[in-house]
């Protein structure tokens, strides 16, 4: 089956991650996805919420939110709702749990790095899109905390990246733009490792249900994705250091 725009049904969209767009935050990325825009910046803060005092450990957490034109028609800012987004706080929760598995807490210090992605453009995959860039973001940050001294040890664990897979007219295929998404029976985001394990699936048959057979081709698919993404990480932080 051709798609929209042309991939084969195990190809990604185009990806650049651009690093060190932003000059305040400590860790910042741009990243373009297709047509899928998300600027994600990593900030430092010398403090842990209530929960966490005298813990000895560290917090990770995100906010996401979407520009008003980063869709079609303009999405009204929440300040003039009066109301955080349910989809934006359901989102930005998925983005704190993904980025939190990449590190042990306990090595960061009763410190807390706020994780920001906001929506520049919208087509589709933009949580995949922030937790994959959101990593980048979090390891500039930690490494420059390493830099500085302030870690005794280095607590990044493991590499996170994150990618959508679904069932559009019965075809299993990685990484859906948002026409795709559109008319897609079954819409899943998986959140792997570079170690190789899930950190989380958000798996929903929409239109039909889905077969255990069909499960294993969309996990297969959203490995295969997600080594590409650990590499395009890789190289991305290697040339922010250089
Ligand atoms: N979308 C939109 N307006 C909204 C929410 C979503 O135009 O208020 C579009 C946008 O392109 C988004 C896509 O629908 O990327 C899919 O949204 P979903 O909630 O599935 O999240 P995403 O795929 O972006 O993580």
């Amino acid at each position: 089956m051709e798609r929209i725009d042309g991939r084969k049904t195990n190809e990604l969209r185009p990806i650049r991650l651009l690093t060190g767009i932003n000059r305040y935050a400590e860790g910042s990325v741009l990243i373009e996805w297709g047509e899928t825009k998300v600027l994600c910046t990593a900030s430092v803060e010398e403090d842990v919420p209530p929960f966490l005092k005298n813990s000895g450990k560290g917090w990770i957490t995100a906010e996401y939110a979407m520009l008003p034109r980063a869709t079609q028609t303009r999405k009204k800012r929440d300040i003039h709702r009066l109301k955080l987004d349910g989809r934006s706080s359901e989102i930005q929760r998925l983005i704190g749990r993904s980025l939190r598995a990449a590190c042990d807490l306990s090595l960061l210090g009763e410190r807390t790095i706020t994780i920001d992605c906001d929506v520049l453009q919208a087509d589709g995959g933009t949580r995949t899109a922030s937790v994959t860039a959101g990593y980048v973001a979090l390891a500039l940050a930690v490494k420059k905390l390493f830099a500085e001294g302030k870690l005794e040890q280095y607590p990044i664990r493991q590499a996170i990246a994150a990618v959508s897979v679904g069932i559009v007219q019965g075809v299993p295929m990685l990484d859906l733009c948002y026409a795709e998404d559109s008319k897609a029976d079954v819409d899943m985001n998986i959140i792997r490792t570079d170690a190789g394990g899930f950190v989380e699936l958000q798996g929903t048959g929409e239109g039909n249900t889905f077969s255990e057979q069909e499960l294993q081709q969309l996990l297969d698919l959203g490995k295969e994705g997600t080594q590409i993404l650990f590499e395009m990480q890789n190289e991305a932080l290697k040339q922010a250091n250089a």
